[in-house]
């Protein structure tokens, strides 16, 4: 079952996505739907926020039973643009 992620589509394929804080304290987003690729276990806070976590390659065989994700940027189609955008500061406070 899912965990019912909050999820919103992509600016640019609108593709469902679940944004997570990851373990660099970085905002990245991951398809809402897991992947037999993804590298990356959800999981939602008691404060509403989701944390992603990489799961090493070598930890992933024994873990049929928690789903993985794998981050939009890898396969969204529209990539290339966030690519060339450039990063901006998130000082909007
Ligand atoms: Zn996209």
């Amino acid at each position: 079952m899912s965990a019912g992620f909050t999820t919103r589509p992509c600016s640019s394929c609108r593709a469902p996505m679940i944004w997570a804080i990851t373990e660099s304290g970085k905002r990245n987003p991951f398809d809402a739907e897991p992947s037999p690729k993804g590298n990356s276990a959800l999981a939602l806070g008691a404060d509403g926020i989701v944390r992603s976590r990489v799961v090493p390659k070598d930890q992933r065989a024994g873990m049929f039973s928690e789903p993985l994700y794998l981050s939009h940027f890898a396969t969204c189609p529209e990539a290339e643009r966030f690519r060339r955008t450039p990063a901006r500061p998130e000082t909007s406070a």
